[in-house]
């Protein structure tokens, strides 16, 4: 063999490889890559075009479809996808299969125009299930719409149409177009958990507020909740209620909840030394508590700062119960039966199954804000806050009001016998140095 003819050998498998590159391997259909190659054309003044890309289930339901019927079924399954759409559009159409379950197509705009069920029509074919191999699947097929614009390029204008494509599993009619508000939530959204490590690692971003609880029947504080506050060095201020939720999605709830134990902790001694020995609740999330030797780091810490486990509360929300696991109950026993108290937040406002009432694993209950704010003035109803009360405290539960705005919600609550509270009306959350003041000149 000649020198030359191992050259052309190897440009002739260059180029057969760049092409198969350029397929998708399941459906043969065009893939991601045609489709950016394609985009200029698609962006022309004279021929305003859309975008449609069809998703055929979330990356969790196709999972659920893998671990059950297998890899083989799952491309059928894709295949049998590929093949509905293209008998659902009109034939010249070049769809192009995008990633594992999405594809997508341009169409001029006036065909969508004059068959405006194009994309409902896609979304009620798949509405109910497919059939792949004589097996009925349930698919969950998003439709996302969004106008080919001259001044977004291919990557985002995909990026764009998968966002629609999300969104529209919350609309009733199985399509969405591209909505720009939602779009930035979600960029905020990332860009808030991309920046979150580096938060945790930095010694000025995160801080923990203290809230003082109060003794309703003395008006004494024993103790105050850690909450806390993230300053991004660019976005300002962001709410825990923001990102917490955000963080819990991912690992780093882990990092974080820890970084919010160890301070709060270090920081209780220092209410100790300076003679304010107080119990500071840390409020969990339910993965925490799944995860090993959470409860353990927890005691070793208070044997490491010399602090007794009854300085310290650890908070969860009802989500925790509903994850039902045995972990997070046995470390919620392990904690309690060494001293540390426990207490369920935010109670009433979510499952609310009355029937778990009698089996939570805590000391307290801490009667969510939505019972105790519209308390403003006599005569206000509280008709369901007295009766969780008394059912709380008939049950053995400490009870604890949260939400607080009041002179009448504070003397009310004091009457309905609540133990303690929390809330504007006695102290907002603040900072460490201002709790201590506050102290002092309250004692
Ligand atoms: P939460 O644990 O129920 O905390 C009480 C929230 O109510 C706090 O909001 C507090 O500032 C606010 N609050 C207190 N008194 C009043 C009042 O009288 N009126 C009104 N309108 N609000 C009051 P914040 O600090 O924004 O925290 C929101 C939520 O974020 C917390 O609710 C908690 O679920 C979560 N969170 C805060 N810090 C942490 C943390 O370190 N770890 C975890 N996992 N969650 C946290
Ligand atoms: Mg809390
Ligand atoms: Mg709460």
């Amino acid at each position: 063999m000649t020198a030359g003819s191992t050259a052309t050998r190897a440009r002739l498998n260059a180029d057969f490889l760049a092409q198969l590159g350029r397929y998708d391997h399941v459906t043969r259909l065009p893939n991601r890559l045609q489709f950016i190659d394609h985009f200029a054309a698609f962006a022309q003044p004279e021929q305003p075009m859309m975008l449609m890309l069809v998703t055929l289930a979330d990356a969790e339901h196709y999972n659920e479809i893998l671990r059950a019927l297998g890899m083989s079924f799952s491309e059928d399954l894709v295949r049998a996808g590929a093949d509905l759409l293209a008998s659902l559009l009109p034939a010249d159409t070049v769809l192009y299969h995008v990633s594992v379950l999405s594809f997508i197509v341009a169409l001029p705009v006036d065909a969508i125009d004059t068959h405006p069920e194009a994309a409902s029509r896609i979304a009620a074919a798949f509405a109910g299930s497919i059939e792949v191999n004589a097996i009925p699947i349930k698919t969950q097929v998003g439709v996302g719409l969004m106008p080919v614009e001259l001044n977004r390029g291919a990557a985002e204008s995909l990026r764009a149409a998968l966002v629609a494509a999300q969104d529209s599993r919350h609309s009733p009619t199985g399509m969405a177009f591209y909505d720009h508000k939602s779009d930035t939530a979600h960029l905020r959204a990332f860009r808030l958990l991309a920046d979150l490590p580096r938060a945790i690692a930095s010694a000025n971003e995160l801080a923990l507020h203290y809230q003082p609880r109060i003794d309703l029947q003395t008006g004494r504080c024993h103790g105050a909740e850690a909450l806390l506050r993230w300053t991004h060095p660019e976005l300002g201020p962001i709410s825990p209620a923001e990102f917490i939720p955000l963080a819990e999605q991912t690992a780093l709830i882990t990092p974080l909840t820890d970084w919010v134990m160890h301070n709060a902790m270090q920081q209780n001694r220092q209410f100790l030394d300076a003679g304010h020995p107080l119990r500071v609740s840390i409020n969990a999330s339910p993965v925490n508590l799944s995860e090993e030797g959470f409860d353990d780091t927890l005691l070793q810490r208070c044997t490491a700062l010399g602090l007794e486990p009854q300085h310290i509360e650890l908070e969860f929300t009802e989500g925790m119960l509903a994850t039902n696991s045995t972990r997070a109950i046995a470390q919620l026993g392990n904690l309690r039966r060494a001293g540390v108290d426990v207490a369920l937040d935010d109670f009433g406002s979510g499952y609310s199954n009355l029937s778990y009432i009698a089996h939570i694993p805590a000391d307290v209950l801490k009667i969510d804000q939505s019972f105790v704010r519209p308390l403003k003035q006599a005569g206000d109803d509280d008709f369901l806050l007295r009766h969780i009360i008394s059912i709380a405290q008939g049950l053995g539960f400490r009870v604890c009001a949260e939400g607080i705005e009041t002179d009448h919600a504070f003397v009310r609550l004091r009457e309905l016998g609540c133990e303690e509270g929390q809330g504007y009306f006695m102290a907002r959350p603040m900072p460490a140095d201002r709790l201590l003041d506050w102290l002092d000149t309250r004692h």
